[in-house]
């Protein structure tokens, strides 16, 4: 519509200058052109009032947004997703997890909160992101946006006999803690979405036990250049019994700043994951990671886990990892998987408001 009467317009000028056609048009409005000069010499000139700017608010100390972290709302998650007996895709309780993740998400909808499902298949099964996003009141900018995310689908293979579609897969270390941890953050980051400069994705991603076919899917829809500047994701984050330890998992050089800022926040904000392990993830083969496909592309990528690799002084080693005894009993360190949160939070935050 806006194009063809400009076209009209000048049309209709054009007819004025040269022809006699829908003239009567012109005169009127060379007449109204005189008229509030005439008034000009009476009344007072009209100063246009000066708009008052709209005040921003002041952002939330990152200290104080971190602290909001809810233990106790990270545990009603968790019971949540273990009630369902198995996330694993070809279970019945994937959908009741989806449905579950769906609910959290929508109640923050009317905080601006956008809710978005990504369907897709791998190996023939039928699969599905979730993802929650959070934008700058102004609008995203086209890149710079960062992606937290976590795995909610699980597995029982190490368990002898076990069957997908029939046997139970609760994963509450692996990966409700960071299923639980990641819905936790969109619930605050809604809250402070006013004070956000760029775009923050949620990401609930699936088809991760069948080595990583969730965030390979969100990376390979990806246009070039890329909109995201940053991956963080917890992995597996709930159980050591002797240290609140965590493992960075990064991807090489492009990833090495996001790394470090880990480490930074972790001392800025006294979040007091101790100790902080930097592991490097090379290969896309052996750290079957949800980071991994963001590596590969050259996106900063970290993953955070209690645990990526042999049991060592300050980690015995759980030996629940992707078996169907990796029930919620055997969280036995909230208190890391409470600082895991906060972490993730508090770089991310960092990051959206640069
Ligand atoms: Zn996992």
């Amino acid at each position: 519509m806006k194009r063809c009467l400009a076209l009209a317009v000048a049309l209709a000028v054009v007819a004025g200058c040269g022809g006699s056609g829908p003239t009567s048009a012109l005169p009127a409005r060379a007449a109204r052109a005189t008229a509030p000069a005439s008034n000009a010499a009476s009344a007072s000139p009209t100063v246009a009032p000066t708009p008052v700017p709209t005040p921003v608010p002041t952002p939330t100390p990152v200290a104080d947004v971190v602290s909001q972290v809810s233990l106790g709302r990270m545990w009603a998650d968790l019971q949540a997703l273990c009630a369902v007996q198995s996330r694993d895709p070809r279970h019945p309780g994937h959908a009741k997890a989806v449905a579950y993740i769906l609910g959290q998400l929508q109640e923050l909808a009317p905080l601006g909160v956008k809710v978005q499902v990504q369907p897709f298949t791998a190996e023939g099964i039928p699969m599905e992101n979730i993802l929650a996003i959070v934008d700058p009141p102004g609008g995203a900018p086209a890149t710079g946006g960062i992606v937290i995310g976590a795995h909610y689908d699980t597995i029982g293979k190490w368990t002898p006999g076990w069957r997908p579609a029939i046997d139970p897969a609760p994963g509450a270390d692996d990966n409700g803690t960071g299923t639980a941890a990641v819905l936790e953050i969109a619930r605050i980051l809604a809250r402070e979405r006013a004070s956000l400069k760029e775009r923050v994705v949620l990401g609930f991603w699936d088809g991760e036990e069948l080595y990583y076919k969730g965030t390979l899917a969100f990376v390979g829809a990806l246009q070039k250049p890329y909109a995201y500047s940053a991956f963080i994701n917890p992995d597996t984050v709930g159980w050591n019994p002797i240290a609140d330890r965590l493992d960075v998992l990064w991807w090489g050089s492009p990833s090495a700043a996001l790394r470090d800022r880990v480490a930074t926040a972790n001392d800025r904000y006294a979040i007091g994951v101790k100790p902080l392990v930097n592991v490097l993830a090379d290969d896309p083969r052996v750290d079957l990671l949800d980071s991994a496909p963001f590596g590969m592309v050259g996106i900063p990528a970290v993953t955070l886990a209690e645990r990526y690799g042999p049991p060592d002084a300050t980690y015995p080693g759980s030996g629940t990892m992707d078996y169907a005894t990796d029930t919620i009993d055997k969280i036995d360190n909230p208190r890391l998987w409470t600082k895991a949160a906060k972490l993730t939070l508090a770089v991310g935050l960092e990051l959206a408001r640069r």
